[in-house]
């Protein structure tokens, strides 16, 4: 993933599955997630659902903690991260959009919650909404990035593999983010997609076509914005 020009690594070491029956995530997943950082020398991204999560991965040395879509509307848990992170300004969230959110306002206040306590690195990650097209896996919402970076200090980074759920379309929808001002992306890849055991097996993109993504992204962005 760093060869194919990834900045961070962003791996789930507990996973919140609608199954409870489904593949939970392990916490020995946080050393691989730690060695793999000590390899390539680049931070990482977890996400986290409860306190012990944000204790165990803040002691590892995770620089990211990522809240996921469905607990972007739990205000324990925002709460809790901000108190943690008060004085850590070497960390930072990732703060994905839930789909129960509606007005964008939700969504900021959502930040203003971690942020209350001190701590402004909050990524706003959207990453689409209520299914409606037959084909993707949520509705795209990268159109919001714009008015996101108006309304607020934070970056934004979009997740084009949550938002339509098909390899075969995380370019288009990548792309689309980098056009509308995005500040990154969060592709999620796999050197096999089809063994994958966490998301749809055609959601993931090899590393040879993020690879690809990157370069065009990169490209894209100075014909637009450098
Ligand atoms: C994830 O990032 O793998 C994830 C579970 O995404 P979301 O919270 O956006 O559904
Ligand atoms: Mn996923």
């Amino acid at each position: 993933m760093k060869e194919a020009g990834g900045h961070v690594l962003r791996g789930g070491v507990w996973k919140p599955r609608t199954n409870p029956y489904s593949f939970q995530g392990d916490v020995k997943s946080l050393d691989i997630l730690m060695e793999a950082s000590r390899q390539t020398g680049l931070p990482v991204d977890t996400e986290v659902m409860d306190e012990e999560h944000i204790k165990l991965a803040l002691d590892a040395g995770v620089t990211v903690l990522q809240v996921g879509a469905r607990n972007a509307l739990n205000y324990s848990l925002l709460r809790a991260i901000g108190r943690a992170l008060a004085n850590r300004t070497d960390r930072a969230v990732l703060l994905k959009r839930s789909i129960h959110m509606g007005p964008l306002s939700e969504f900021i206040s959502a930040a203003e919650y971690i942020a209350a306590f001190g701590n402004p690195n909050i990524i706003l990650c959207p990453r689409g909404t209520t299914p409606t097209l037959d084909g993707y896996r949520n509705h795209p919402d990268e159109s919001i990035t714009p008015l996101l970076k108006e309304k607020t200090w934070a970056a934004v980074v979009v997740d084009p593999s949550h938002s339509v759920g098909r390899a075969v379309y995380v370019e288009h929808c990548a792309l689309a983010a980098i056009a509308y001002g995005a500040d990154g992306l969060c592709i999620e890849s796999h050197v096999n997609p089809s063994h994958g055991i966490g998301d749809d097996p055609k959601q993931a993109v090899t590393p040879d076509a993020l690879a690809g993504i990157i370069k065009r992204g990169k490209a894209m962005w100075k014909l637009l914005h450098g």
